[in-house]
């Protein structure tokens, strides 16, 4: 069943628009990679999903409701787990205070986030502003869970960690997937993110351009849309 439909977005920033026609779907259980050059509107278009840049034409259902108006903690609060860019970790907040600020109920709980993160477990009581990149990655993929989403969306989660780290990253949305979570996830390293996604959507200019099974995207087509 369909999770998310997003229908035609489009948006911007004041008078620039960014976004000109997105079109993108994720059905429950599978996971999507949202693809495209720097630039060509993907985290303008998970800000437009979750109403922090909201648009202003098009149309985003979410779990069989229009996401028009809603604020952006009324879209978080029906079920989408938002990993930004760029982490944004409470920093006086400890590791466990972190994760229980935003807990809702569910099969996600300390105890199993920990389990999926275990670095999670021995950093418990330290301040998340004294923890690594890769550190503060898990944290901010772990608080996101805590909130039991519906469909978790990760944008650039393993940008700018080191390959150690990367790699548990990886293996922990793998093991995300296997448990059967929606996952929106955007992500430049393609050795890892094709053999993941069940779909791919690739973008260009602010718009949908390609969406298909991860092997119909051709050497051809990754020059195309990808290649810099
Ligand atoms: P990247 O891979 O570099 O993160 P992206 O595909 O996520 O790129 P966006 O960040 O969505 O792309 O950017 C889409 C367009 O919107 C770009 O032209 C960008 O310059 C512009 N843009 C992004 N953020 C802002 C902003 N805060 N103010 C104005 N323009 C912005």
């Amino acid at each position: 069943m369909t999770l998310l439909k997003v229908e035609g977005i489009e948006a911007g920033y004041g008078q620039s628009q960014a976004l000109f026609g997105v079109d993108l779907d994720v059905a429950e259980g599978e996971v999507v990679a949202l693809m495209g050059r720097n630039g060509m509107g993907k985290t303008t278009t998970i800000r437009a999903i979750c109403n922090l840049t909201p648009p202003f034409g098009g149309a985003v259902h979410f779990a069989g409701r229009s996401l028009k108006g809603m604020a952006p903690h009324r879209v978080a609060k029906l079920g989408i787990g938002l990993v930004p860019e760029g982490r944004r970790c409470f920093a006086a907040l400890t590791v466990e205070e972190n994760l229980i600020a935003t807990a809702r109920p569910g099969k996600w709980e300390f105890a199993t986030v920990t389990q999926l993160f275990p670095r999670l477990a021995e950093r418990r009581n330290q301040m998340a502003n004294t923890l690594s990149g890769g550190e503060q990655q898990m944290l901010a993929v772990g608080r996101a869970l805590m909130t039991n989403p519906k469909l978790l969306i990760l944008d650039e989660a393993t940008e700018g960690l080191a390959p150690v780290i990367r790699n548990d990253i990886w293996a922990s949305i793998r093991k995300l997937k296997a448990e059967g979570e929606a996952i929106l996830i955007v992500d430049k390293t393609l050795p890892e993110l094709l053999p993941l996604a069940d779909r791919c959507t690739v973008l260009e200019n602010g718009m949908t351009v390609w969406t298909g099974k991860p092997g119909e995207l051709t050497g051809d087509l990754q020059d195309r849309y990808l290649g810099v």
